[in-house]
This record gives structure tokens, C-alpha cells and sequence, in this order.
């Protein structure tokens, strides 16, 4: 029969994995398994060691509610341009010569997965990286202080 995983009704699966998703906050897959001629769904956390992404349905934990959310990722990308300022500029973090000018993209995520894109800053690989944000705690501090002083004004 059914292992405790395995539903023979995707409805009754993705039900399951929508509440293990939002439980937990991870993503599930849902797999479709056939043996002795019967089809089943099995429900687990999906691996991304494996081909879950490629094959399997994935269950995504839903967005909290808007006013619960917080800014809790940046992303970046850094990219060499291999050229130097000569062509592209003194860095503008901190305004000296440039070998090789760095781009930098910025990204904020505004909801689980989706991300705006920022602010590019060129420069030194070191410079760029030294002006992310340490972590998401210093970031939600500086969105709070911006907040505060928004509302006393
Ligand atoms: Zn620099």
C-alpha cells in the first residue's frame, strides 16, 4: 500500500505540503511515485542535493502577512569589468585608482524570493564588499531608524 508520506490523491499531498511549507518554512516537494500500477504522491522536504528541483513539484512556505514582514536579505553581485579608472573612474568608496574597477550590484528582497534591484557602486573588489551590510539584524536597525525618523518629522 501507501507509505505514511505517500497520498494516492495529489489534492490531499499538496494540502500536506502547503502546511509542512508554512510549519516550517522550508520548501516541499511533492513526488510522483508509481509501483504495482498504482500512482502516488510522496510529501518530503526537497533536497536541493538532488533532482527535486528539476523534477519534483516544489511547495514554497507562503509570504507572513505584510506588515509582519521584515527586510531580512540583501544580495550582490560583483563583477570585473578588467579595466582600470583610466577608463572607468576613481572608486567610489573610497576615491584612490582602480587596477581593475569592480561593479557591484545590490539587491534587496521585498518578499521570500522576489529581490528589487539597487544600487550599482564601481570600485575596488575590497571597497565594494566592505559597504554591504554586515547582516540582516544591522540592516533591519537602519530600516527602524529610517522609520523613526520619518515619523518625528
Ligand atoms: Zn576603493
Amino acid at each position: 500500500m501507501f507509505g505514511p508520506n505517500e497520498y494516492p490523491d495529489w489534492k490531499d499531498a499538496h494540502t500536506e505540503a502547503r502546511t509542512r511549507a508554512n510549519a516550517t518554512g522550508l520548501d516541499v516537494a511533492i513526488r510522483k511515485t508509481s509501483g504495482l500500477g498504482k500512482i502516488a504522491f510522496n510529501v518530503a522536504f526537497a533536497s536541493v542535493n538532488d533532482s527535486d528541483y528539476a523534477l519534483a513539484e516544489i511547495v514554497r512556505p507562503e509570504p507572513k502577512a505584510a506588515q509582519e514582514f521584515t527586510f531580512d536579505a540583501k544580495k550582490y553581485t560583483l563583477r570585473n569589468t578588467g579595466d582600470s579608472s583610466a577608463r572607468y573612474g576613481l572608486c567610489e568608496v573610497c576615491g584612490k585608482h582602480c587596477s581593475e574597477v569592480h561593479i557591484q550590484q545590490e539587491y534587496t528582497q521585498y518578499a521570500p524570493g522576489q529581490f528589487t534591484h539597487d544600487d550599482v557602486l564601481m570600485g575596488h573588489a575590497h571597497c565594494l564588499q566592505s559597504v554591504r551590510p554586515k547582516s540582516a539584524t544591522k540592516l533591519l536597525q537602519q530600516f527602524k531608524k529610517l522609520k523613526d525618523e520619518n515619523a518625528t518629522d
